[in-house]
């Protein structure tokens, strides 16, 4: 099997350097940009698998760049910032962004995000699972039914559609906004104490101990996440 190609795009060579040797020991071929403009040519031209960028950049946003590779790739992009920039990282994720990990990060975690979204990628790829489980869960798409341990559980059509949006990018973080879009539409994004109501039903309905969820999680002014 070919080695997952990973670009990253950061301009401290410090924390470039790191992340490159720590990836090439897991058998990752890596390719390192130090500008936003030399990560978009490496992003077009080198087809990685998965894209990590840093969003303080000196020539570019970060931000603009996710945009611009948005516009013609679905690839996996991680961002990375400064604890100072955590209003522009949930913006990154807004525009399409799968994941983030802040300043100072360890290296295990990193891996192991980027695991995780290349394996949600492969698996979107090869498509026509149409049962998703977690827990004791399980969730049959095509029949909108969900059980528990084998007992149906009666999900109401927001909780369901909330539900959904979280399996359809399981793994990666959902903002806010993005949940609010998808379940209630644009005229209730401001309503944001709407989804920590059905997403507290949903924990009732689906976690062992809904005070603390081991699969619906929050990511604290970000969003949400399905492990
Ligand atoms: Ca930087």
């Amino acid at each position: 099997m070919k080695a997952p190609r990973i670009l990253i795009i950061e301009d401290e060579n410090q924390i470039r350097r790191f992340v490159r040797i720590a990836l090439e020991a897991e058998n990752f071929d890596v390719i390192e940009a130090d500008s936003g403009t030399r990560g978009l040519i490496e992003a077009s031209t080198r087809q990685p698998d998965l894209v990590i960028v840093d969003l303080g950049l000196p020539d570019l946003e970060g931000k603009e760049v996710i945009r611009q590779i948005r516009g013609w790739s679905e690839m996996p992009i991680v961002v990375l910032s400064a604890r100072d920039r955590e209003e522009e990282k949930v913006a990154a994720l807004d525009i399409g962004a799968d994941d983030y990990l802040t300043k100072p990060f360890g290296m295990p975690e990193l891996i192991a995000r980027i695991r995780a979204h290349l394996r949600r990628r492969q698996s979107n790829e090869n498509q026509g699972d149409p049962i998703v489980h977690f827990g004791d869960v399980i969730v049959d798409l095509a029949a909108h039914a969900v059980t528990r341990s084998g007992v149906d559980v009666h999900l109401t059509p927001i909780e369901y559609r909330l539900l959904l949006s979280l399996i359809n990018v399981r793994g990666r973080v959902v903002t806010h906004n993005q949940l609010m879009l998808a379940v209630w539409g644009p005229n209730y994004s401001e309503r944001s104490h709407y989804l920590r109501v059905y997403m507290g039903h949903l924990r009732q309905k689906l976690e062992h101990n809904p005070a603390q969820p081991e699969f619906l999680l929050t990511e604290l002014g970000v969003g949400y996440r399905l492990v």
